[in-house]
């Protein structure tokens, strides 16, 4: 079952809402918990931010992102764990159990995805021990195959869950999985791969997929608006054991210029609909 509630991610609002606007916009509106991004928190200031969350008394799901691991140099890739460990600090300050790690694409120039994709693994398993170290949860993001020259190189739940395999086949760390049923939900693999990731979720982020597309980044649907079965993708999540909340993630020009508390109560009324077929 699902953690009643809803938890945004405040990409959806970034452009009506600044950091403190959303805490205090989501806080009034009933959602559960708010995924904050980096360039919105260093905009507030980390300890500012953590007070406001306090104080509004609204969770942290989850803080976005770490990750872009590869770079053509190895003084590039020690800045690139660096930065990681920054984010990890910053996850545990305002309360954030998960960094979602958006792992990047490959190096300016570059055409060695398999060489990219180890620069990833190299990557989060120089700073698992940090997490671990702080108590934040790791969860790579599989992203859709059309980002994996810029964004993420990891583009399968599989590939995903094969880095968490060989980083820790026991088990012992809390290295695991981001399900965004925007990026998985083409994939025909996807049941089994869903029922392999049992015990290795640590969220779920929904949106639409809307037809035809206008932006390869800034053109994400409303659930319930597009082609994704997101009710069977949750079902499959549930029944792999995950009990946390869901997240709405939506980047979209079309919702950025929606009035902000609409959208939010949108996306609540979206949820619900959804959540009497899961
Ligand atoms: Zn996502």
């Amino acid at each position: 079952m699902f953690k009643p509630g809803l938890a945004i991610n405040a990409a959806t609002t970034r452009k009506q809402w600044s950091l403190p606007e959303a805490i205090d916009g989501y806080a009034r509106l009933g959602v559960a918990a708010i995924a904050p991004w980096r360039d919105q928190l260093h905009a507030t200031g980390v300890d500012a931010a953590a007070r406001a969350l306090r104080d509004a008394g609204l969770p942290v799901s989850g803080l976005c992102r770490g990750g872009m691991f590869p770079a053509p140099t190895a003084a590039g890739r020690t800045a690139a764990v660096e930065d990681n460990r920054r984010a990890i600090q910053e996850a545990m300050k305002i309360g954030a159990p998960v960094l979602v790690l958006v792992c990047g694409g490959l190096p300016e120039g570059s055409r060695d995805i398999a060489g990219a994709r180890a620069m990833v693994q190299d990557g989060i398993a120089a700073i698992l021990p940090d997490a671990e170290a702080a108590g934040v949860k790791l969860a790579i993001e599989p992203l859709h195959p059309m980002y994996a020259a810029d964004r993420n190189c990891i583009n399968t739940l599989d590939q995903a869950l094969d880095i968490c395999n060989a980083l820790d086949p026991t088990r012992a760390t809390a290295l695991g999985v981001i399900f965004d049923v925007y990026h998985l939900w083409w994939d025909p693999k996807i049941a089994a791969a869903t029922e392999r990731a049992t015990g290795r979720i640590h969220g779920f982020h929904i949106s639409d997929w809307t037809v035809p597309l206008a932006d390869m980044l800034n053109d994400r649907g409303m659930m319930g608006d597009g082609a994704i079965d997101i009710a069977g993708l949750a079902k499959g999540v549930v029944k792999a054991g995950y009990s946390g909340l869901a997240e709405v993630e939506i980047f979209s020009d079309r919702w950025w210029r929606e009035d902000p508390e609409t959208l939010v109560q949108t996306c609540l009324q979206r949820w619900r609909n959804l959540l009497q077929m899961v």
